[in-house]
């Protein structure tokens, strides 16, 4: 059982206010920036324009099924961890925290004894300990973080989910199974109408965030700190992942990752 982390003593918990709903389509005035824009004149026989996070081309809900197929070598892993760990969770893990949130943090999936024995991203393994215990630091999460789906932590304006939502083996999962999971993200970000700001935990959930949205890798290339606009209010932010092996090896220490977490609170709370 692991021991249990709280609000560090010499920072008072202050939680991130909710940001109002910003429109992304031109007619709606915006509430955030107090401007009403233009409203612009139809043109005759135009297509209509696609809303990058509406998810013109998912097919998708926004969780997949427990059994989900849509990977083989994943749902083998997934049936022989289910017949090895009867009573862990063994299946796509849901997104956590509330649709209405206007933060997403996606990571990259779901580790073998963290987040697909407990059934929550980030929960139960080392990379959740530093991330929740950023989060609770600034804002983002309040109670207790105990490693359990069950010890009551609330996320504040804030939802955490996954590139790839089935536990891989190694750690590792395929280019194909990224692309077959984006689906998911896509939906994910498509239901989050107050969305405002994304943080990519490493460069695969990096990518598949830019998959998601239609952008090309190449105008906002990953790098730990970076810092891009996405268009529509989006922004997103850049860490490496807060994987045991990256601090481990110094390419991220936990000022490095503080200072992202700091950022995006700053951007959130518009100082
Ligand atoms: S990783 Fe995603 S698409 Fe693949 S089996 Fe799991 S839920 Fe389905």
């Amino acid at each position: 059982m692991r021991g249990t982390l709280s609000v560090p003593s010499d920072r008072p918990f202050q939680p991130i206010p909710q940001a109002p709903r910003i429109s992304h389509f031109a007619n709606e005035p915006n509430p955030s920036y107090g401007l009403e824009p233009p409203i612009p004149k139809p043109r005759p026989n135009a297509a209509p324009k696609k809303d990058r996070r509406a998810g013109d081309r998912s097919t998708r809900k926004a969780a997949p099924a427990a059994d989900c197929a849509d990977c083989p070598r994943l749902a083998n892993f997934r049936h022989a961890n289910q017949q090895a760990y009867p009573d862990w969770h063994n299946g796509p893990v849901p997104a956590f925290g509330r649709i209405e949130a206007s933060v997403l943090i996606v990571g990259l999936a779901p580790g073998l004894k963290g987040a697909n024995q407990t059934g929550r991203p980030f929960t139960g393994d080392y990379a959740g300990d530093l991330l929740y215990r950023m989060l609770q630091k600034y804002g983002f999460a309040q109670g207790n973080y105990g490693a359990t789906a069950s010890d009551g932590l609330e996320l504040c304006n804030c939802r955490i989910t996954n590139a790839v939502r089935c536990v891989p083996p190694e750690n590792r999962p395929t280019t194909d199974e990224i692309k077959t999971c984006n689906g998911f993200l896509r939906d994910e970000i498509a239901a989050m109408v107050k969305l405002g700001a994304l943080l990519a935990l490493g460069q695969i959930a990096h990518n598949a965030i830019l998959r998601a949205l239609d952008l090309k890798r190449s105008a906002s290339p990953f790098r730990h700190g970076a810092r891009y606009p996405l268009g529509n209010g989006l922004q997103l932010f850049d860490s490496y992942h807060c994987s045991r092996y990256n601090t481990n090896t110094g390419r991220l220490t936990e000022e490095m990752f503080e200072a992202v977490i700091r950022d995006l609170q700053k951007h959130v709370s518009g100082v």
